[in-house]
């Protein structure tokens, strides 16, 4: 810098988060008698108004040129300080953070020690901090649009929310229905509203919105571009009928020679479609969709004396010439709400779900308890030849969730709700049942399900606390060994029915969004939000936001919530037009850059490419940043061979000041 520095150095005690471990006093001392140093002061909460009003008043009154702020983590308030900066008159990029409190107070307990720490982190700040460079932001314009991908209740509220907002919407769903899991359940816990008559209205109202292009059947291929300018490809998968004449009438599934030959996906198999299908009958859209893997026509070129769909549809509507189409558009934010997977039983063979028919998921007990399932909504079970009602009906909890030997440690949030429902239901539908629960612990946090646990509790449910160790077959019966754990004692109980309270998993094909995307997983596998606490509905991936139980198990107002503050985070660049793009990017010495392709193939946001451009007369090739895809993370800094891209305000000559001053020893 070719003014002299003044340098301010302001140390937080953030309440007694630091000042218990670290004598701020001490440091504050300590920093004032460092080079360049006009003023150092301590504060109770640097970040307060209070505290930002001492920075800016020394800013203008005493000429500073420079600010360190010890106190937390950058990531919590280098964005509150660049903005206090600024409004002094000052480039935001002239600060610098020393991290006294995550990387010292927090992890230390002796005083002594945990200040001479946080003495050299103020020391090596402030070596760094004078030879920062003015950086400026830039803000580019964003394209008023959003993609939604999944249409379940989480991806249909905030394609809602935000098309109300006035902006389109592209919803890509991948079935051929929107409406996602919401739409397999019967009743909902507590209030048990049918699940069907509030989710329909909304289900329709998306498919019918003027700023809603509803893509289903369809799947993302490829995004490219940054927050504001992201740029899509969609496949929209043939469904070999002719969405624009099919009157969803039914006559081409009754004709098909394959009718009721095969599992119906959305009745967890318990029910059977033909070759050519409506998953469920309130679908949106309501259109029939032919699967090319089971039809005959399309796998062997010939059904019968021709395809009697064909002859079946008065529209006209069947089309075997059809092919996927790709559709490419441009929007400024993506929320990706695709839901979950629930746990596959198979994995836990202790419980017999693959071997004993009577052994079922909470899902398809879902599916067997609606009017609009396979059943009618009646309860029956195979015994033998013969369909009757059971009545000794077991519930299980707890299945593939708080369970170390499947990977999954964490609670699904639902199944203690879900099953006290289910039970309910089944007492309902079947008065003389005896319905047991077999619990690790009951978990009843939301509005009103303490009360809805009393409630079935009272009808006569019986909760057992007991983790059940086996489930084998005793003749016509399943018999359940598990000891009651709250009297010590082993049980062997006959049922008839069993019904596992299957947990909520990330979706097992989540690998091709988390590529697209670059989005990270946490450690339960679910999609991962920038701050657990703050940015709940961000990602590190900036304009791209989540929604649902993509991010992790809720509930359906859980869900819905969180949509609507997805929908509200995306809403923010669309509606301002504008995206900032922050300045601290790498930067690459095209001079001496080899073009060797090194940085490319390391940068975590697909950041940098390979351009060519004429050095001295020749055509060579060398890298470029976009920089609003690149986050200042530095790996291509580190990787790079020639020594050649360095990260504004992390460049080599800024940086090693600052290691020396921490082994220095004042
Ligand atoms: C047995 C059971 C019973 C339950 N009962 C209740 C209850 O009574 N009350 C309650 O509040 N909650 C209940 N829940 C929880 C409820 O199901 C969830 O809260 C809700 O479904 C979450 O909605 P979602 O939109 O996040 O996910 P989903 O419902 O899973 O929807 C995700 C959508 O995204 C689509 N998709 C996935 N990947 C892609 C892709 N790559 N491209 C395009 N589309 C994609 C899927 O096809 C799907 O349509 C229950 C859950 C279970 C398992």
């Amino acid at each position: 810098m070719t003014e002299k520095p003044k340098l301010g150095v302001y140390i937080c005690h953030c309440g007694i988060n630091i000042a218990a471990t670290v004598d701020v006093e001490a440091v504050t001392e300590y920093a004032q008698a460092l080079p360049n140093v006009v003023i150092a002061r301590n504060y109770s909460y640097m970040c307060s108004d209070p505290g930002q009003l001492l920075i800016k008043n020394d800013i203008k009154e005493k000429g500073l040129n420079r600010v360190v702020v010890a106190s937390c983590s950058p990531r919590m308030h280098e964005p509150t300080f660049r903005k206090a900066l600024q409004e002094a008159g000052l480039n935001p990029y002239y600060l610098e953070m020393a991290n006294i409190r995550e990387q010292c107070s927090w992890v230390h307990e002796d005083r002594e020690a945990a200040t001479a720490k946080a003495k050299k982190l103020v020391a090596a700040a402030v070596a760094k901090v004078r030879l920062l460079e003015p950086l400026t932001s830039r803000e580019v314009d964003a394209e008023p649009a959003a993609l939604v991908i999944g249409a379940g209740i989480a991806g249909i509220q905030a394609a809602l929310d935000i098309a109300d907002a006035g902006f389109k919407v592209y919803l890509v769903e991948k079935s051929p229905s929107v409406g996602g899991r919401m739409a397999q359940l019967d009743k909902t816990f507590p209030t048990l509203d049918c699940s069907a008559c509030i989710l329909t209205p909304k289900m329709v109202d998306a498919a019918s919105h003027p700023n809603i292009e509803l893509l289903a059947y369809s799947e993302v291929e490829e995004v490219g571009g940054f927050i504001g300018n992201f740029e899509v490809k969609v496949r929209k998968k043939a469904r070999y009928v002719d969405v624009s004449k099919c009157t969803g009438c039914g006559d081409c599934a009754k004709e098909c020679r394959l009718a009721g030959r095969f599992p119906n996906e959305f009745d967890e198999g318990l029910g059977k479609r033909g070759a050519i299908y409506l998953p469920f009958p309130q679908a949106v859209p309501a259109k029939y969709t032919i699967d090319p893997e089971k039809c005959l026509f399309l796998t062997r070129g010939k059904c019968g004396k021709g395809p009697k769909c064909v002859d079946a549809c008065r529209a006209g509507a069947i089309d075997f010439e059809q092919k996927d189409e790709i559709v490419s558009f441009k929007v400024g934010a993506i929320l990706v709400a695709t839901g979950f997977d629930v746990f596959d039983p198979v994995r836990k063979p202790e419980y017999g779900y693959a071997g004993y028919p009577n052994v079922i998921t909470g899902l398809e007990m879902e599916r067997l308890v609606s009017a609009s399932g396979p059943t009618g909504g009646n309860i029956v079970i195979h015994n033998g030849e013969e369909e009757i009602v059971p009545k000794d009906i077991a519930f299980i909890q707890c299945v593939g969730s708080r369970d170390q030997s499947v990977g999954n440690e964490y609670c699904s949030r639902v199944c203690c709700m879900y099953t006290a429902k289910q039970a309910h239901l089944v007492k309902d539908k079947i008065p003389d049942a005896r319905v047991r629960v077999y619990y690790m612990d009951v978990r009843a946090f939301g509005k009103g399900f303490e009360e809805f646990y009393d409630r079935v509790r009272r009808e006569g449910i019986r909760y057992v606390r007991g983790n059940p160790s086996e489930i084998f077959k005793r003749g016509n019966k399943l018999v359940i060994k598990v000891e009651d754990t709250l009297t010590a004692t082993p049980l062997e109980d006959e049922v008839d029915m069993v019904v596992l309270a299957v947990g909520l998993e990330p979706r097992g094909d989540a690998r091709k969004i988390i590529e697209l995307l670059r989005l990270s997983q946490s450690p339960d596998r679910f999609f991962l939000e920038a701050h657990p606490k703050l940015r709940p509905v961000d990602t590190a991936t900036d304009g791209v936001y989540l929604a649902g139980c993509c991010q992790g198990p809720k509930d359906i107002p859980d869900t819905v919530a969180q949509a609507k503050g997805a929908a509200a985070s995306a809403l923010i660049p669309l509606a301002r037009g504008k995206v900032a793009i922050d300045a601290q990017v790498a930067e690459v010495n095209e001079a001496t850059c080899r073009g060797c392709g090194f940085c490319v193939s390391i940068c975590p946001y697909s950041a940098i490419e390979l351009v060519t451009v004429n050095r001295m007369g020749h055509m060579v090739e060398v890298a470029r940043v976009n920089e609003a895809l690149c986050k200042g993370c530095g790996s291509c800094s580190a990787g790079c061979l020639s020594n050649s891209i360095q990260p504004k305000s992390f460049r080599d000559r800024q940086i090693l000041p600052q290691i020396a001053a921490l082994g220095g020893t004042r």
